[in-house]
């Protein structure tokens, strides 16, 4: 730390992103990025004349591709704000709506807290029940804002639409952010309840089931007042946000939503089928409609499966954390991949059988 810092910020502990490897080339199961390239449109709309028009500025209204996701959803355009991804759409929404405070799982995404302490909100940390499921009960009239990662990472767990309605209707005073990063897999989204409750606010990202991460878009769903409390921010911090070539592959990535629709459905098929392998292999799985399982075997540990996985060329992701420590979070990638993720879990357990 320099002698300069600002001393509000001494303390901050930053978020820790997944690993992304730049030398050896592994097995990418740490960060629940798609095994699927995006779509043809997008990689046609990335072409030298999106390249010359980088000499402009993107258009700050988002306009393009707010339309294209409005239609898509069925909402109007004055209900969509868009993000230099969901973690941008995230954080404006703590600075935004956390005034009162922002209740949050003790076990969810981990940019919940940092985006907490950055902007000096209180944190109400509600724990999980001992089945890692959320306790609707806790989220009931509590007086502050609150996020909800539905399906929750790294739990992969879903609630059902009725309970995210019942948080939203009992809390009516303040903001309800639901973080529907891995909607697509296999949940319900609470977007059309974002019309009947003007404190619901729904944040989804490109990043996951529309095979883009790197392009870094997010957007955010809900009554346009909060929206048009997410663009003051916006324009308070970055009116450019949403660079030219994101905006032209994001828009084009909304036009082929057949091809992601299919994609999901091959990673839900390859979940299942990854599941059962791992039970096979003596490893439990919590019950998981997203892109990921996270995964805890009965004699191995999670960290030195972690580290064997590593040495053998496959990344899978591991919190060094208090209830946690035994799991493995691993991404659903390709059906070889996970043939072979599974292969050399049988090569390690197997090993460790000898050794006894
Ligand atoms: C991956 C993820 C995000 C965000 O990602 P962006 O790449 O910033 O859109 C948000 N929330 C959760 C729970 C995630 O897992």
């Amino acid at each position: 730390m320099s002698d300069f810092f600002n001393s509000r910020y001494a303390a901050l502990e930053p978020y820790t992103p997944g690993e992304q490897p730049q030398g050896r080339s592994y097995i990418k199961l740490n960060t629940n990025e798609s095994p699927y390239p995006p779509s043809e449109g997008v990689v046609a709309v990335l072409n030298r004349s999106e390249a010359e028009a980088l000499r402009l500025y993107s258009d700050p209204t988002a306009a393009a591709l707010k339309r294209a996701l409005a239609a898509c959803y069925e909402v109007g355009e004055e209900n969509v704000f868009c993000g230099n991804g969901s973690d941008e759409a995230l954080n404006f929404a703590f600075m935004a709506f956390g005034e009162d405070g922002i209740a949050f799982p003790d076990i969810s995404y981990g940019f919940y807290p940092v985006f907490a302490a950055l902007n000096q909100i209180r944190a109400d940390v509600k724990p999980l029940k001992e089945d890692f499921t959320i306790n609707t009960q806790d989220y009931l009239g509590i007086g502050k804002a609150l996020v909800i990662a539905n399906p929750n990472a790294p739990t992969g767990i879903c609630k059902e639409l009725s309970e995210i309605e019942k948080i939203a209707a009992s809390n009516p005073g303040h903001v309800v952010i639901i973080d529907e990063a891995y909607i697509d897999f296999g949940g319900k989204t609470a977007i059309p309840l974002t019309k009947k409750y003007k404190n619901l606010l729904v944040i989804q990202t490109f990043s996951k089931s529309r095979s883009m991460a790197g392009a870094r878009v997010g957007y955010a769903i809900g009554d346009k007042a909060l929206i048009s409390d997410l663009e003051t921010i916006k324009y308070s911090t970055n009116p450019y946000n949403i660079n030219r070539l994101s905006m032209a592959a994001a828009c084009a990535a909304v036009s082929d939503q057949a091809y992601y629709d299919e994609n999901c459905r091959r990673i839900i098929e390859t979940r299942e089928w990854t599941k059962d392998a791992l039970l096979t292999l003596g490893f439990t799985c919590l019950p998981s409609k997203a892109n990921f399982l996270f995964a805890a075997h009965k004699t191995a540990g999670g960290e030195f499966l972690y580290r064997r996985l590593k040495e053998e060329g496959i990344l899978v992701r591991h919190f060094e954390k208090e209830r946690i420590r035994d799991y493995n979070r691993i991404t659903i990638g390709s059906r070889e991949q996970m043939e072979e993720l599974v292969g050399t879990l049988k090569q390690i357990l197997g090993s460790l059988q000898e050794e006894v």
